[in-house]
């Protein structure tokens, strides 16, 4: 389908009987939740931070930590394209180095894959996704790391191994319109709504 099409395909779920686009938005998220859940005071203080990679000042002693963005891909069974959750891994001071050197490089996905830690909760799991291992492994220099989940008893890591269905895929693209109706009612409230 041309980037350009207005119209999506649908297709009936065979879970809720409801039709899901075969060609969604994904979740994504903006930031790794441990900056995220900062004022804005102190990010402006602490943080280098921008949509690919995030560095957070430690205090007092605590180190600094580094973050890069990737996707999370996951396959969905019966479908052509799979599914991508925008999130962002943790990872040590000098891989965040060696991501930064490579950016623009041809080859990077011959780098040997890296170690990581999630950095976002991804409510739809029951054990915590947020420091879950991962692996990151860079793909490009015009697309974002692979991260996989490393921990074979989670959920996630049987997602990404075993795939998806369509409607797992629609209930990770509920999570985006559920952190915006949260934002909106929090909102509401403070102005007394
Ligand atoms: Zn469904």
């Amino acid at each position: 389908m041309p980037k350009s099409s207005k119209r999506q395909a649908e297709i009936i779920c065979e879970v809720c009987g409801k039709p899901h686009p075969a060609d969604e938005i994904e979740l994504v998220f903006r930031r790794p939740d441990p900056i995220a859940a900062l004022s804005s005071r102190v990010r402006a203080k602490r943080c280098k931070e921008d949509d690919d990679l995030c560095a957070l000042w430690g205090e007092r002693g605590r180190a600094h930590r580094y973050f890069v963005r990737g996707v999370i891909p996951l396959p969905v069974i019966g479908r052509e394209v799979g599914y991508q959750i925008g999130a962002w891994a943790e990872v040590q001071m000098a891989d965040f180095d060696r991501i930064r050197e490579l950016w623009d490089d041809q080859t990077q996905s011959e780098e040997p894959p890296m170690t990581g830690r999630l950095a976002n909760r991804i409510s739809l799991h029951e054990a915590p996704t947020l420091d879950l291992n991962v692996t990151v492994h860079l793909t490009g220099p015009k697309t974002r790391p692979h991260l996989m989940a490393a921990e074979r008893d989670h959920t996630l890591f049987k997602e990404q191994a075993e795939g998806v269905t369509a409607h797992r895929a629609a209930q990770y693209t509920g999570l985006v319109n559920a952190g915006w109706e949260d934002t909106l009612r929090a909102l509401l409230t403070r102005l007394g709504l």
